[in-house]
């Protein structure tokens, strides 16, 4: 992982937010690459809900919200974890911190920290989400909250997309945004964050057709994510247990990823019954509704993860760049730049023509322009990020007008004409 992290902030994807003043804990600030990298999936996962269905609509509600949408859900009396102090070196943990030994608030419980025993006070309940104040006065009755998740936004303005969009019941609402929680061990890199993006999506149903939905929605979401090119060995379904689903809940599973951590969720399909009260009948008006929601920093991570891979490489490459690369094969639809531009050398004509091929790819993809180094050391960067394609100008480019395109995966150079570039390479992106 920290690897990761380290070549994370090496190219440009995630730094440390604030870190020139000391950093801020557990939250982190995505750089010219790591935007493109996040914007690519939540581009992917709006297109294949929102634009390529019929029944779904699309929604940007607010990140404050009326404080009374907070107790109508729940929120503000249950949205806890167990919290526990160490007396002596002020630590805090979750209760359920599988690195706690013994029972907080017995004499037994050992400080996964400082080791000290009996110094772990018993479990109390600690609200999750931030609060805030609205106006100018600092009191109880203008505090709010940052949502800390994005379906409520969905929930209150169910009959307002229903009416407005002409849509009717099987029929979702789709969403992206921000969500803040206040964690109490946050970690993992963008694993778990005190700010973050989800993704969710609503679909509300007929009673009695919520569990093929249910279904359908789960063989959806596997799909999904198996097409970001994400390893299958790797992802695995976990079913919550009696204990794990909440009280509302009829079934839920989670989209599992072998982090270099451990397995881990970064996705939820629940299938649940809501208990919205219409507040001027009285009458319960949502139907039965299946979620599915996801984290984009943690699909982020899991393309991340995959993508990660340390090789050996041979023949004339070996020779120009070092015999060990470090490459991100990530699919190229969601490389954050899709080809990058060599000059060979800087001289002879070649910068030119390196400038007019990357003015006139630059109007069609991301593209990058590199005339540091050595070629073997540009295409090694290039690995790094991700670049799927390394177009190489030459001495022969400047005769015949083609160019070398450098696959990533296979290290296979094709020669094409530098007039053929835009279709040579979209047609190899589109996926
Ligand atoms: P966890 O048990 O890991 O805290 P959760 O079960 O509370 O997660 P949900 O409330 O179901 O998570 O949220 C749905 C998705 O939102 C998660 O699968 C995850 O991808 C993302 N998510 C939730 N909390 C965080 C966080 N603190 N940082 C980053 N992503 C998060």
């Amino acid at each position: 992982m920290d690897k990761l992290v380290s070549l994370a902030k090496r190219r440009g994807f995630v730094f440390q937010s604030s870190e020139i003043y000391g950093g801020l804990g557990s939250v982190w600030d995505y750089g010219p690459l790591g935007v493109e990298l996040k914007k690519n999936i939540k581009e992917r996962w709006w297109r294949s809900m929102v634009h390529e269905r019929q029944d779904i609509e699309g929604l940007d509600a607010a990140i404050l919200m009326h404080p009374k949408v907070w107790e109508a859900s729940g929120h503000v009396a249950g949205f806890t974890d167990p919290l526990v102090d160490c007396k002596q070196c002020k630590n805090r943990f979750r209760a359920d911190d599988p690195r706690i030994k013994g029972t907080p608030g017995q004499p037994d419980a050992q400080c996964p920290v400082c080791g000290s025993k009996g110094t772990l006070t018993a479990p109390r309940q600690f609200n999750l989400m931030f609060k805030t104040f609205m106006g100018p006065v600092e009191e109880q009755a203008a505090a709010l909250y940052l949502r800390p998740e994005t379906a409520q936004g969905i929930y209150v303005n169910y009959l307002n997309v229903l009416q407005s969009s002409r849509q009717k019941i099987p029929f979702g609402i789709a969403q992206i945004g921000k969500a803040f929680r206040n964690e109490i061990t946050p970690g993992n890199f963008i694993f778990r964050t005190r700010e973050f993006e989800q993704m969710e999506m609503q679909f509300f149903v007929k009673p009695g057709s919520e569990n093929e939905w249910f279904e359908r929605w789960r063989a959806e979401r596997m799909q999904w994510v198996a097409a970001l090119g994400i390893r299958s060995e790797k992802l695995r379904w976990h079913q919550h247990g009696k204990d794990e689903l909440a009280h509302y809940a009829k079934d839920a599973y989670d989209i599992e990823y072998e982090f270099p951590f451990g397995w881990q969720e970064f996705e939820g399909i629940h299938n649940r019954k809501l208990d919205y009260l219409d507040p001027k009948t009285n009458e319960r008006f949502l139907p039965y509704v299946v979620e599915t929601s996801a984290g984009a920093d943690r699909t982020t991570l899991v393309v991340l993860c995959d993508a990660y891979r340390e090789e050996e490489v041979g023949g004339e490459e070996a020779a120009e760049g070092g015999d060990m690369r470090v490459v991100l094969k990530l699919k190229p639809s969601l490389a954050p730049l899709k080809a990058a531009v060599f000059p060979l050398v800087n001289k002879e004509g070649m910068p030119e023509l390196a400038h007019r091929i990357h003015d006139d790819l630059r109007r069609h993809l991301k593209v990058f322009y590199d005339d540091g180094g050595s070629i073997g050391r540009r295409y090694r960067r290039q690995d790094e990020a991700g670049t799927p394609y390394g177009i190489t100008i030459d001495g022969q480019s400047t005769q015949d007008q083609t160019v070398t395109v450098r696959d990533r995966d296979t290290l296979k150079q094709d020669r094409v004409a530098a007039a053929k570039l835009v279709e040579y390479l979209t047609q190899k992106l589109a996926g």
